[in-house]
């Protein structure tokens, strides 16, 4: 439903050109929900606006539906009130001066041929229920509430019936509690009317937990793109696995690669071999990284000792979460993060044994360094200088 291939965008100003948009590929199927997830800076408006046609990119093709609205080489540029497309920014761009009725009507004020005006009332009540807000259509936009606001922008979004939505980042400023519950509302809506959406944000929860496809985005380019499971459990590199959720990563270097009885290589890491699932292609002697999620490791009693990667560590920092452990675990020269439940009795200085389950372990080509810094996710890896 909307394709997108090689595009690129280029800004110059007068400090110079910024590259924002470097060859990016995405193919989004009719209805599905499709996020750009990625560190502020690293290209995900400028691709939304491109799609919208509010940018004219330097080169790429851009296709929703049967329709080519951008292509370099065709030389085709589609404007953006041409487009079918429903677009809800993060500043909402409410007009102030109108009431949600007039808001919501607007754009169907700009539609040729002209609608009669029982026409555009029936269809701005009609998405105007679909959003909760019948009951506010006389409310002047002021004195709405952020939530009010968010509805009321994409009812604005949808009321000229588009074959495709862009929001962008509508939730950030939503406070935490009524972002879920947009997150919720958002996601069923369009479910329902079978919209296309492209949808971006820099909030890992908000993607994993709203989209049918999430492609992570690093410096203008789409790093990996996979379901919510297979990006959280299976990223492919430390950018992906520290910039979604919490991750340990050690450093480490391939012993073997001859496969035990469980299929396993062995990897020496700086809290000890590790046996792990080892990506094909892999020799021994390469470098690699091994993550694991601080809730997959495993607190274990002397009586039930796994046979390989155990590690012995202290713990150094608890913090109690209410609904979980927040552990840190001083393993050799690293800190080893670990997610326990409630209920688990450990304090400071307490000797732990933790299992690193094979399975769990995602073992990441090449050097790994440079962790975590500069970024304003929530990612964030878990290791000590020195
Ligand atoms: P994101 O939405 O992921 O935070 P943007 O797409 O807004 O990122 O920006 C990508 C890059 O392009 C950034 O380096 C940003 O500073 C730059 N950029 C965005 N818009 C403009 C503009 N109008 N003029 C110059 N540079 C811009
Ligand atoms: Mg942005």
């Amino acid at each position: 439903m909307i394709r997108i291939e090689n595009l690129h965008m280029t800004f110059r100003t007068k400090q110079g050109q910024v590259h924002a948009v470097k060859g990016i590929h995405v193919n989004i199927k009719l209805g599905q929900f499709y996020t750009l997830l990625g560190p502020s800076g690293c290209g995900k408006t400028t691709t939304l606006r491109c799609v919208a046609g509010l940018e004219e990119p330097d080169r790429g093709e851009i296709i929703i539906g049967d329709e080519c609205v951008f292509s370099s080489t065709l030389g085709v540029a589609v404007p953006s009130y041409d487009r079918n497309i429903g677009m809800v920014f993060q500043s909402y761009a409410i007009w102030p001066h109108m009431t949600v009725f007039e808001n919501v009507a607007f754009p169907l004020n700009q539609m040729r041929p002209r609608l009669t005006l029982p026409e555009i009332r029936e269809r701005v009540l009609k998405v105007l229920n679909l959003v909760k807000m019948d009951a506010l259509e006389a409310r002047p936009a002021p004195f709405l509430s952020g939530g009010q606001q968010q509805r009321l922008a994409l009812a604005r979004a949808l009321v000229a019936e588009p074959k495709v939505l862009l929001l962008d980042e509508p939730l950030s400023n939503l406070d935490a509690k009524l972002r879920e519950e947009m997150r919720i509302e958002i996601q069923e809506l369009v479910k329902r009317l079978n919209i296309t959406s492209l949808y971006v944000t820099h909030d890992q929860v908000e993607a994993l937990s709203m989209s049918d496809v999430v492609a992570v985005m690093g410096e203008g380019k789409i790093i990996q793109e996979g379901s919510p499971i297979e990006i959280y459990q299976t990223p492919d590199d430390q950018f992906v696995g520290s910039f979604i959720g919490l991750t340990n990563l050690l450093v480490g270097r391939v012993v073997s690669v001859s496969c035990d009885d469980n299929g396993l290589g062995q990897v020496e890491t700086e809290v000890g071999m590790l046996g792990c699932q080892l990506p094909g292609g892999i020799g021994v002697k390469d470098p690699v990284g091994v993550m694991i999620r601080p809730e997959d490791v495993v607190l274990c009693s002397k009586e039930n000792l796994p046979k390989q990667n155990l590690v012995e560590g202290q713990v150094e920092k608890m913090m109690f979460l209410g609904e979980a452990l927040d552990c840190r675990v001083a393993v050799q020269h690293v800190q080893i993060r670990v997610k326990l439940h409630p209920y688990v009795r450990l304090s400071r200085g307490d000797k732990v044994l933790l299992e690193l389950p094979p399975e769990r372990c995602k073992v990441i080509r090449g050097q790994v360094q440079g962790l975590g810094e500069g970024r304003d996710g929530e990612g964030e890896v878990t290791r000590r200088a020195g």
